[in-house]
């Protein structure tokens, strides 16, 4: 089992069910992990592959 972690506050979000995971939408290579709390709060994320920065 792949343990998946927010890629903005790095939280375990395997017991998150709120959580969502997308590929980048610039690069399309890194896959962003959000989770509830941070998509609520509209934390930004960045894309290490790219440096692609959003909100969701
Ligand atoms: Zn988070
Ligand atoms: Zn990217």
């Amino acid at each position: 089992m792949e343990e998946k972690h927010c890629t903005s506050c790095k939280k375990k979000v395997a017991n998150d069910p709120g959580n969502v995971i997308f590929a980048c939408p610039s690069c399309g290579k890194y896959e962003v992990v959000r989770c509830s709390r941070c998509r609520v709060d509209a934390v930004t994320f960045k894309c290490p592959s790219c440096g692609f920065e959003g909100p969701n």
